[in-house]
């Protein structure tokens, strides 16, 4: 499973996945010295598994869209109803 490093404070995340988790945290180290001063954000930072398939959004697993989804559909069409 790839790893990303992201940054709550800067909103930024890797440009690219990284294999190895090692690799992701290597650029935790680098992006905490080139931003923050190398100390860690106030907003939160870190080394996260991103999955295959879906990237999502960071907030919610892609999967959980669906679910959304179908609750938006089903407050809808019950309005439609009545
Ligand atoms: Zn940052």
């Amino acid at each position: 499973m790839p790893y990303e490093y992201f940054c709550r404070a800067c909103d930024a995340v890797s440009p690219e996945r990284h294999s190895r988790r090692d690799d992701a945290e290597d650029e935790l180290a680098e992006h905490r010295r080139a931003a923050h001063g190398g100390l860690a954000p106030a907003g939160g930072d870190g080394v996260r598994a991103v999955h295959d398939a879906a990237r999502g959004d960071g907030c919610l697993p892609s999967g959980s869209w669906l679910f959304v989804l179908f609750l938006l559909a089903a407050m809808l069409s019950n309005c439609w109803g009545r």
